[in-house]
């Protein structure tokens, strides 16, 4: 029987031969097979998967290299390109549109010898936090399938959670990776803006989204941003900077300075119990010697909308190439001319949700609202931006709840897309300001749901981040913080 726990020992076993990366794809096959229900896959590349991992394998011998990733079996995003396979960001728009290139990400990936074994359900164009938006359908939460696995990356937080493969990529704009890991008790990764290639990533926010990582440990979420981090020609805004060795480097035992805002853990939408796990914890961080302040943010209530006029103005732009001009769909219905040939096909191609977003965009940069919405808007980030400069100056870390509430029954804020936006409100401080941030499935609710912690760096300080999370790991491990 294949048996997964991490990337390092499923390695080693392959170089034991104790397993084989044809054993762990008709594993992870069997799992998805299984699981059909969960609508975590859209697309099972199940004989493709079967004949990389021969190939590996023949390939593998004693005085041989082998690539970072080796055999690692990987699900990827409906939002992420990968050469001659389909991509459709879960949109009507884009039904049987294939890849014609591969993102910078999914390369790397390939580079180091992973295995894709399919492509994952989304929230359309990742917009969305239950995965409900989706023409594919919603995802299930494989912990209690009456509720939502979270959004936007629902199906690629499952595919972990549930076990259908080792690690996934998702994207990240407001929380889409953060949220459906909290929601589903694994490790979800945003690094820092600029840190891993947009190329080949569906745009939805320009200036906010970031492929993240999703694993069942501190150290393979580590060993996934190694290799797809850094630099690359096509985007001009991934950073120069080097990549740092972050699997390799986890065990540091640091003493380090944490912050929260009190304004966080004192609002009214934070469940109770979450809120005070998060107390918990931060005495028991002191207990370690580490620092724990709470600071005051003035801010609390401003980033949820700033987020979304900033973002809907950004994606109204971006998604005006859906036109059914050059790709995509195209509507039968007759038109007479141009305008009303875009209508039909954007009318019917998208779904509710995007059209939302498309017109609240649109009204955020017409002539008339510009300066009192988009204006406004930046200029929170911009002191957003200022503050978060100004608590890096003393701290390392800034601590939070990564949602307000556990995963949400599935309906539950389906017809109420403000109360929807409103739970964001713990995730889109880091994209507001760049910062990576990571979401640790440190706890148990007594509904039996599992809930994180929310830990965020200063920009490109990935590595102390991890080595901080690893810590968090180790310590909920020797005092269970999980209520049984
Ligand atoms: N829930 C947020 C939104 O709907 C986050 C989406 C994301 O990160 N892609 O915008």
């Amino acid at each position: 029987m294949f048996e997964y726990t991490s990337i390092k020992q499923y390695q080693l076993d392959l170089a034991q031969g104790k397993t084989s990366c044809t054993d762990a794809v008709r594993h992870y096959l069997s799992r998805i097979d299984q699981s059909k229900h969960l609508n975590a896959f859209v697309h099972v590349f199940a004989d493709e998967a079967l004949k990389t991992a021969k190939e590996l394998d023949k390939k593998r011998g004693p005085a041989k290299a082998t690539g970072q990733l080796h055999g690692v079996v990987i699900a990827i995003k409906d939002v992420i390109c990968y050469k001659d396979h389909p991509v459709s960001a879960a949109s009507g728009i884009l039904k049987n549109f294939v890849s014609i290139f591969s993102a910078t990400a999914v390369q790397k990936l390939l580079d180091e010898e992973a295995i894709i074994i399919g492509i994952c359900n989304c929230d359309e164009f990742a917009m969305g936090s239950t995965n409900e938006n989706s023409v594919y359908g919603k995802v299930l939460n494989a912990a209690d399938e009456s509720r939502v696995p979270g959004g936007s990356s629902g199906g690629s937080a499952v595919a972990v959670q549930a076990g259908l493969c080792m690690s996934s990529l998702g994207s990240d704009t407001g929380g889409s990776v953060r949220q459906p890991a909290d929601f589903c008790g694994i490790v979800g990764l945003k690094p820092g803006y600029g840190r891993i290639s947009r190329y080949g990533l569906i745009a939805y926010a320009s200036s906010f989204d970031q492929i993240g990582i999703f694993a069942n440990n501190v150290e393979d979420a580590g060993r996934m941003l190694e290799v797809i981090a850094g630099p690359d020609e096509y985007d001009s805004t991934v950073s120069q900077r080097p990549v740092e060795r972050y699997s390799g480097s986890l065990t540091a035992n640091k003493k380090f300075r944490f912050a929260y805002f009190k304004e966080t853990l004192e609002h009214p939408s934070l469940d109770h119990e979450i809120g005070n796990e998060i107390k918990k914890i931060s005495e028991q961080l002191k207990n370690q010697g580490h620092e724990v302040s709470g600071l005051s943010f003035e801010y609390l209530d401003y980033i949820v909308p700033a987020y979304y006029i900033l973002t809907t103005a950004e994606a109204s732009s971006n998604l005006s190439r859906y036109d059914g001009v050059r790709y995509g769909y195209r509507s039968s219905t007759p038109s007479t001319d141009l305008t009303g040939f875009y209508k039909h096909n954007r009318t019917e191609g998208f779904g509710k949700e995007v059209k939302r977003r498309i017109m609240l965009g649109t009204f955020v940069l017409s002539t008339g609202y510009y300066d009192a919405y988009f204006t406004k808007a930046q200029k929170v980030r911009r002191k957003l931006v200022e503050k978060t400069d100004q608590v890096f100056k003393d701290f390392d870390f800034i601590l939070m709840p990564t949602s307000p509430s556990v995963a949400f029954k599935i309906g539950e804020k389906a017809d109420d897309p403000i109360a929807m936006y409103l739970a964001d409100i713990y995730t889109v401080f880091a994209n507001l300001t760049g910062i990576p941030g990571i979401s640790l499935p440190l706890f148990k609710h007594s509904n039996g749901m599992p809930f994180g912690l929310q830990l965020m760096a200063k920009q490109f300080n990935e590595l102390s981040l991890l080595q901080a999370s690893e810590q968090l790991m180790q310590l909920s491990e020797r005092t269970p913080l999980k209520k049984k």
